[in-house]
């Protein structure tokens, strides 16, 4: 049962194809994903072409990349970034890093956005990835076409794409690296009677900076990562802010200025806000910290057999390959991760698919293989919505990708310094970024500073 690419699209097919030989690869995005996609292929000059990265701004960096504006471009493009001014990281450096290229270590641990798109654009360039990328150019269609119809016929990628300055470009692939992000397009939870409501709704999306909202009534709906650190920012700026969320009790203590309370259930008609627990409050602004959804205008998931709905992509098999098109490649589509690690890996796992040194199951056990690993979540009480989400389970996958791949598993120093972190930030939400961390070696880290008291 198990099938490589290569059965799919033996050597000889693909050079027919190609006159080198190699596999072409394209590569949706130049953010960080994208970038770590390059940089890989381009190691594998042997097998592969250099890539064609499509990007669709005039920059490399995706969501690092701050733009003050929100709302759309100058060329009429929605803005990308979801960065606010003063965001600084929730991993540190060290544990935030590729592992084969480290931040500057003059760097504190935790950063600025600045640092982050400065560290990319630095990668970018230390790999020389810049002459592949294809800026101002939009992938508006990816397809299958089929080179041979028969059982076990290799697949090709088309790709239409859009010069943002006019003009439409239609290449062929032989596989496709989806690195298109997906903390752009915010979800937009339906409350009733909305319209009722007088003040400004916005989401967390088109936020840059507190000063805007000072003294102002703010209902912060949402206490993930965004919504909490939000609220922070706005309390110190002196607005009044009442979170909103879904969570019987959050993992840490707020304080006093900010106060708490249970979703909102809908907005009456004299435009106050009424919570689930009967109570009632009037605001001027409705922030809505609600999350984002998975989007791929670019894609048609009916001809792929692909369920996208606003928290889900399914089926993928070690959430990243589409069982019935096994060279289209999904990267990062999961959350509560180490995102720069878990690109590392699934690029490098994709990669070893395609040369062969991973032979992947058939079609049909990938997909039982996907259900199964749905199961076992439902079963462990995951809500759907969070299926997606990899906590605590992102270290066996790391190894799972990187024992198939042949490469070296990560160091066991970065898995403890992330729940240290983690328990810094529950122990301090305030104040963990403060602290200052330094890799000893592969299994142990120093901390250089001690967090101050809140
Ligand atoms: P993106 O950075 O979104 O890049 C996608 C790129 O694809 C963009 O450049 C975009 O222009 C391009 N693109 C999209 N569609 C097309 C198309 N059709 N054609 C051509 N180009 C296209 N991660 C951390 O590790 N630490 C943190 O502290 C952290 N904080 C975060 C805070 C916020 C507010 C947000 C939103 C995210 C944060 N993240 C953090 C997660 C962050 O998303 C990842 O670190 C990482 O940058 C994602 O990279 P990406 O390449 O997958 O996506």
């Amino acid at each position: 049962a198990l099938v490589s690419l290569f059965g799919f699209l033996s050597r000889e097919q693909t050079s027919k194809m190609n006159r080198s030989g190699k596999l072409r690869v394209a590569v949706v995005g130049a953010g960080a994903a994208g970038l770590c996609a390059a940089r890989h292929i381009l190691s594998r000059a042997d097998t592969l072409e250099p890539p064609v990265v499509f990007e669709q701004s005039a920059r490399v960096g995706g969501t690092w990349y701050y733009e003050e504006r929100v709302g759309t471009s100058d060329d009429g493009r929605p803005i990308h970034s979801s960065m606010y001014r003063d965001l600084r990281t929730n991993l540190p450096k060290e544990v935030m890093m590729f592992p084969d290229f480290p931040f500057d270590s003059h760097l504190p641990s935790f950063l600025t956005h600045w640092d982050v798109q400065q560290y990319l654009e630095t990668y970018c360039k230390s790999h020389d990835i810049t002459p592949h990328i294809k800026f101002n150019t939009m992938v508006e269609e990816v397809k299958p076409i089929s080179m041979e119809t028969d059982k076990g016929g290799a697949v090709r990628w088309e790709v239409i794409s859009r010069g943002m300055h006019g003009g439409h470009s239609t290449q062929t692939f032989d596989s496709v690296f989806i690195c298109s992000g997906h903390y752009s397009v915010p979800h937009l939870p339906s409350i009733p009677g909305i319209e009722h409501f007088k003040g400004k709704v916005m989401h967390s999306h088109s936020y840059r900076c507190p000063e805007p909202f000072a003294h102002q009534s703010v209902v912060v709906l949402g206490a993930g990562a965004s919504g909490v650190d939000i609220s922070f920012e706005l309390a110190q700026a002196k607005a009044q802010v009442i979170l909103s969320h879904t969570k019987t009790a959050l993992p840490f203590s707020l304080p006093l200025e900010i106060q708490q309370a249970p979703p909102v259930v809908k907005v009456l008609d004299n435009g106050s806000l009424f919570f689930q627990d009967g109570s009632v409050a009037h605001a001027q602004v409705l922030l809505l910290c609600t999350g984002y959804n998975y989007h791929f205008p670019f894609l048609c998931p009916k001809q792929l057999g692909l369920e996208v709905q606003h928290h889900l992509v399914a089926p993928l098999y070690k959430y990243l390959v589409l069982p019935a098109f096994p060279s289209l490649f999904f990267i990062g589509i999961c959350k509560n991760i180490c995102p720069f690690l878990h690109f590392h890996y699934q690029i490098q796992f994709a990669l070893a698919v395609l040369d062969g040194t991973v032979q992947l199951p058939s079609h049909e056990l990938m997909d039982e293989d996907a259900e199964r690993e749905r199961q076992r979540k439902t079963q462990m009480g995951v809500q759907v919505k969070h299926l997606l989400q990899m906590d605590s389970d992102q270290w066996d996958y790391y190894v799972s990708l990187a024992t198939a791949a042949g490469l070296p598993p990560p160091n066991p120093v970065i898995q403890s310094l992330y729940e240290e972190v983690g328990r810094q930030r529950r122990a301090n939400p305030q104040a963990y970024r403060e602290i200052n961390y330094r890799l000893v070696n592969a299994t142990e880290w120093q901390l250089l500073n001690a967090p101050s008291e809140q």
